[in-house]
């Protein structure tokens, strides 16, 4: 069956503004992706036909909406290939799922002298909260090197761990340069240390099938609004024993069995012990049309359209003067890039004014920046609902830019 690109744009309503005058060309879905009309009125619907408080109420509208959201936990399951709907945890993203790691697997099991080994690409999310425990508690935090291509070099990973190694966590793609890890086999060489493992999978599981029981990882974190669902919604999976063996990180209500103001409080199972306070139901409810709709979309479609569509991109940038790509030839998604000695802001904001729509900055991604010797890069995502023309616009403005800077 062939691919059918106006029927997809047809339902992302965005897709069809002006900006400036020009079209939108949306290259910045790895920031967060647009919205299909069907995530838009799944959570619209909620709100006008089924909205109440879940998990506290007899009645019927709170009872529904509490089959609903465990439904969402149901789908997300599956989406993963999860084994069970309780190793489903919602939180607020993919920030949010490894804070939450971090916090209660970090707090509660790693000692002064132990190390956690992350990597050179990863997000702020994926560094910051490791450093905090690793702070708190006295532990190191080690990291695997990037190769000149922008990969990881696993060469250096037997040389990082070591007797002390309680974690690594990797992201299975890299936000700035695309790369994808091989994460099942990271995490292989991990386990056989003995060595927890967690995947940030915020720029993954919108291009790529994700089977958590293959990867083999403890914890698997992404966010809703780049898989083309609401912001403020996202998904951490917990191999049920590891969840089950942590303490809760936030207290309040529903995450609790028992209160008592003299004996105490007893905890509620996973998940629901890392769920406190009133959920984002709506997200949750657009979070399980989008999941919905990019499993009938496809994965295996997505995929491959995405990469004839980065195969053409990049083709189509290589005429474009004195422009740096970053990364290795193989990626998912995203495209970094400078225009001469250019500020990747300077660049960005001239976009704009054609109507296209980049990422530029650090991308939460300083010791990346740092590797490169850069402050900045822009960066264009492509993805399902975007079109040969768009590169084509994209590579005509960078030629432009560079016409009109020099
Ligand atoms: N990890 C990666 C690889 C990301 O790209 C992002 C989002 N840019 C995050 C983590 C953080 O996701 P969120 O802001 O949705 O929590």
């Amino acid at each position: 069956m062939s691919f059918d690109l106006a029927r997809v744009r047809a339902e992302f309503p965005v897709l069809a503004r002006e900006v400036n005058g020009q079209p939108l060309a949306y290259l910045d879905s790895a920031a967060s992706a647009q919205k299909p009309q069907g995530v838009i009125d799944a959570e619209s619907h909620f709100y006008q036909h089924g909205y109440a408080a879940v998990h506290r109420g007899i009645h019927t509208l709170s009872a529904e909406a509490t089959t609903e959201m465990e439904n969402v936990r149901t789908q997300a399951a599956a989406f993963l290939n999860a084994a069970s709907p309780e190793e489903i945890v919602f939180v607020k993203g993919t920030t949010e799922a490894i804070n939450l790691v971090a916090s209660s697997w970090g707090g509660s099991q790693l000692q002064a002298g132990d190390n956690i080994i992350i990597t050179e690409m990863e997000h702020h999310a994926n560094i910051v909260p490791w450093q905090m425990v690793a702070e708190r508690v006295g532990a190191e935090v080690r990291f695997i090197p990037l190769t000149e291509t922008g990969e990881l070099d696993l060469s250096a990973l037997p040389g990082l761990i070591d007797s002390r190694t309680r974690m690594l966590a990797v992201t299975q793609v890299s936000n700035v340069l695309g790369t994808v890890n091989p994460v099942k086999e990271i995490v292989a060489q991990a386990k056989a240390a003995g060595v927890a493992t967690l995947v940030d999978g915020a720029q993954a599981v919108m291009h790529q099938q994700v089977d958590v029981q293959d990867l083999g990882c403890d914890f698997y974190a992404f966010s809703g609004h780049k898989i083309y669902g609401p912001s403020g919604i996202g998904i951490l999976y917990g191999r049920k024993a590891m969840l089950d063996k942590m303490p809760p990180w936030e207290g309040g209500g529903s995450m609790i069995a028992t209160v008592s103001l003299t004996e105490g409080t007893t905890y509620a199972a996973a998940p629901w012990r890392f769920e406190a306070g009133s959920p984002n139901t709506g997200g949750i409810m657009g979070l399980g049309a989008a999941l919905a709709w990019v499993t009938e979309q496809g994965l295996d479609v997505i995929h491959q359209r995405e990469q004839t569509l980065m195969r053409y991109a990049l083709d189509k940038l290589a005429s474009v003067p004195d422009l740096t790509i970053y990364g290795p030839q193989a990626r998912a998604g995203v495209i970094a890039f400078n225009l001469g000695q250019h500020h990747a802001y300077d660049v960005g904001s001239f976009l704009d004014q054609y109507g296209i729509a980049i990422r530029t900055g650090h991308h939460c991604a300083m010791p990346l920046m740092h590797h490169y010797g850069v402050p900045a890069m822009c960066r264009a995502s492509f993805v399902l609902y975007n079109s040969e023309e768009e590169a084509d616009r994209l590579a005509a403005g960078l030629t432009r830019i560079h016409r009109l800077l020099g």
